[in-house]
């Protein structure tokens, strides 16, 4: 039943356990163990002969709800919820390698991201190569006999470029490679990377998600052939498991997602279109708009433009900083997905520790402007950016 339901019915009810009490509301099972009625008991459920829960750190009743939900709605068979987006990306990765394999990822990831294929896993022998992933060629000239994961984050952060999920899934069946790709930007609402032949897909709840500004909390999504054989055990053992508590806020942000995120894309739409009208915008990148570079890959992969615009300012950084400066209901800050419009300057911050060639192969000038769009009113937040315009 609850697999044909549409999006927002899942994110209402999907996965949800009650307790004897019949409460409305999802309890919030703050325990870190459980009791067995009998010996007997426990040693059937070390076994694995029974379903019940053991320790926090390998599941928990609210947690299981979250995961179940998160499931149905992006069509998986099984998943794990984590502490961060990064205890998900990270496990992804180094769940399934081991020294001597190979790794390539598109060069525009999120920076912790980077790190983590670019950095971390090569010092235990995983060597990785980055591409610019645009370009399905550059894919397949960096696969090598021994690679193992493929990574990619689509649309980027913060230039929102676009990477054809299902070529790049197709030449990872090839060499028997997984492919991961981050959802973050387009949201389980918009993407559905297992359709399009990704393997394992992973979230940052903290954004979408809770959607509130409230607390972190990541995903792993998978079958569950590949979550036995490679998550399960490394989630156990290395312990990034999400705090219940987390887990039932993002519950509570799981049933407004649809509502958030349609008002969230109607007014990054209208934004990206006011903003391709003002003189001193060099450039709007959205992928809602018909003038994105990668509109026809957009049009095999998304159904929409999802809650992010991306422009540049002719003026550079000090016009970007001006600009920045004089909005009064959009703020300041590196965060994304929230109910409040956000927006950032990725030069001098998210993407300051890449060198100036890393960020202009990106797309990154001093100009370069990202913008989260809440869920305030629309015409607020586009007489707030023509004002903040105007002083330019
Ligand atoms: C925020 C983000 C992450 C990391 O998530 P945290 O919850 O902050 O650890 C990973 N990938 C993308 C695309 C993100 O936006």
């Amino acid at each position: 039943m609850s697999k044909n339901w549409r999006p927002a019915t899942k994110l209402v009810h999907g996965g949800t356990l009650r307790s004897p009490y019949g409460e409305t509301s999802e309890a919030i099972f703050l325990t870190q163990g459980f009791v067995y009625e009998t010996s007997e008991a426990a040693e059937a459920r070390f076994k694995g002969e029974n379903d019940g829960y053991i320790y926090a750190r390998y599941g928990s009743p609210t947690n299981d709800m979250f995961e179940k939900r998160m499931c149905l709605l992006e069509g998986a068979e099984d998943s794990r919820a984590m502490a961060s987006g990064m205890a998900a990306v990270a496990a992804a990765v180094l769940c399934q390698v081991k020294a001597g394999d190979h790794i390539v990822a598109a060069r525009a990831l999120f920076g912790s991201c980077r790190y983590v294929v670019e950095t971390l896993a090569p010092r235990y022998g995983v060597e990785c190569t980055l591409v610019d992933g645009r370009d399905l060629k550059n894919w397949e000239d960096a696969i090598r006999p021994n690679t193992k994961v493929m990574f990619l984050e689509s649309p980027t952060n913060p230039t929102l470029e676009v990477i054809d999920i299902a070529g790049v899934a197709k030449l990872a069946d090839q060499i028997g490679a997984k492919l991961i790709v981050d959802n973050v930007f387009a949201t389980p609402l918009f993407q559905k990377p297992l359709e399009l032949g990704a393997h394992v897909v992973v979230y940052s709840a903290t954004k979408h998600i809770d959607g509130q500004g409230r607390c972190l909390g990541g995903v792993v999504l998978s079958s569950k052939e590949w979550i036995n054989e490679n998550l399960h055990d490394y989630f156990r053992h290395t312990g990034p498991a999400m705090s219940p508590f987390n887990a039932w806020t993002l519950l509570k942000g799981m049933e407004t997602l649809p509502l958030r995120v349609k008002q969230q894309t109607q007014t990054a739409a209208a934004v990206a279109d006011f903003l391709a009208e003002q003189s001193p915008v060099a450039r709007v990148i959205y992928p809602g708009r018909k003038d994105h570079p990668q509109a026809d890959i957009i049009a095999k992969q998304m159904t929409g433009g999802s809650t992010l615009v991306c422009f540049e300012l002719k003026g550079g950084k000090e016009a970007a900083f001006k600009l920045q400066n004089a909005l009064e209901i959009i703020k300041i800050s590196n965060n994304l997905g929230d109910a409040k419009s956000l927006i950032t300057h990725p030069a001098t911050t998210t993407h300051k520790n890449l060198t100036d060639e890393a960020r202009a192969e990106l797309g990154i000038s001093g100009g370069t402007v990202r913008l989260s769009c809440g869920i305030e009113d629309t015409q607020d937040l586009l007489d707030d950016l023509a004002a903040a315009i105007k002083g330019l």
